[in-house]
């Protein structure tokens, strides 16, 4: 398994792209440009053996265009594993935006990004993510049917956060009663990092439990706003990582367990909504195994978001996503059984799993 990461300043001393290790046998990679509307943009195809790949699209000022394309090919390449594992029919990809989705982001851009997916005539199919909101799927919809997260009243299943913050609120709960012998998280410390869109709908539903939040974000409003509705700690402090908690759930953007973060770490579980947590799954994976802290593996546990959009291609009932999600709870307890008795860790034994399942639909295929 490769651990999927260059430092993006050595970027270029491969080849550009079939060279990166965050390659790792992408089907297809698609570069969008349009001049009029400024659009540029990366599809990213993993994997298509279980189905059409379906992975949102985020929209991120990135500092350079190695930046954009190693998050693209890592995103799309944790989707095909989400899906996977979740047990849909569904591939890996994802598309990133390069641009500033608070000043950039105009309906005419997203009408010709949807113009590119719908080239690819269904075998990307788009969603939101991070810098998208619900209307802007409605938007790609106009210009094409490959497009999920669209708002309910035009028969979509709508904004996909609260049911993704309910699977990472599942898988907590799994790895506190695997690590504390309980999963009921009165009294626990959590500091949620990042309290977006699935960020908030998580702290809601730990400050109903009766769990003590710390909340920081980068957003000031947001952090007093959402500070005083649900009741949770701002957090203050210099380092976020050393802070004195049991629970440790990133919900903002990936890479926040790496080289300068892990030796501060102090909470005993790891679970939340951002992908592509582990700056190196292999090396960071093994260091938190290492220091006994339980680390549920962010494309099993934030799978919630997928599982609601594939409802509008499955003609799944809520009832059904709602199960579906909640089922990540004992998922989560089997990965972590399956880690310890093969003694890997959790985001190998996840990988493992969700490998095997493409490895035998292909075999079966192959017949
Ligand atoms: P969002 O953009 O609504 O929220 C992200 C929040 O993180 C924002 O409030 C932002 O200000 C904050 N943030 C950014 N950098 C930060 C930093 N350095 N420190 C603290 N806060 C910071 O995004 P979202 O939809 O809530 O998604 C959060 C994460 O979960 C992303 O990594 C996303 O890819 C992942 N995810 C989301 C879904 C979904 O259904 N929305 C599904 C699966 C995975």
């Amino acid at each position: 398994m490769t651990s999927n990461i260059i430092p993006v300043n050595e970027m270029h001393k491969v080849d550009p792209v079939f060279g990166q290790i965050s390659f790792d046998g992408h089907e297809q990679v698609v570069f969008c440009h349009d001049k009029d509307t400024g659009l540029k943009a990366i599809i990213g195809i993993h994997n298509t053996i279980l189905g059409p790949a379906l992975g949102g699209t985020r929209m991120w000022n990135y500092t350079n265009e190695w930046e954009a394309l190693n998050d693209v090919l890592r995103l799309s390449r944790g989707m095909s594993f989400k899906s996977s594992i979740s047990g849909l029919n569904l591939g890996g990809g994802k598309a990133v935006i390069i641009g500033d989705a608070k000043t950039q982001k105009t309906p005419e851009l997203m009408r010709k990004f949807g113009e590119f997916v719908n080239s690819l005539s269904g075998k990307y199919i788009t969603a939101e993510d991070v810098g998208m909101e619900t209307k802007d799927m409605d938007t790609v919809r106009e210009v094409t049917p490959y497009v999920t997260g669209i708002s309910e009243s035009k028969g979509g299943s709508g904004n996909p956060s609260p049911i993704t913050a309910y699977g990472v609120y599942m898988g907590m709960k799994a790895a506190s009663k695997y690590q504390f012998g309980t999963d009921n998280l009165e009294g626990k410390k959590i500091l949620v990092q990042g309290i977006g869109h699935v960020g908030e709908v998580l702290v809601e539903h730990l400050t109903k439990d009766g769990a003590i939040v710390t909340i920081s974000d980068i957003n000031e409003d947001r952090l007093h706003q959402v500070g005083a509705k649900y009741g949770a700690k701002i957090f203050k402090g210099e380092s976020l990582y050393s802070a004195d908690v049991d629970i440790y759930a990133p919900c903002a953007l990936g890479a926040t367990i790496n080289d300068d973060t892990i030796k501060l770490i102090k909470a005993k579980v790891i679970a939340g909504a951002a992908n592509n947590q582990l700056a190196n799954e292999v090396i960071h994976g093994q260091i938190l195994k290492d220091k006994g802290i339980l680390y549920a593996p962010d494309f099993l546990i934030n799978a919630g978001g997928v599982i609601n959009v594939y409802s509008e291609l499955a003609k799944l009932s809520k009832a059904e996503v709602m199960e579906k999600t909640e089922n990540i709870y004992n998922t989560s307890l089997e990965i972590f059984k399956h880690a310890d008795a093969n003694n890997i860790t959790t985001h190998q034994a996840a990988l493992l799993i969700a490998q095997k399942r493409i490895d035998d639909r292909k075999k079966e295929k192959a017949q």
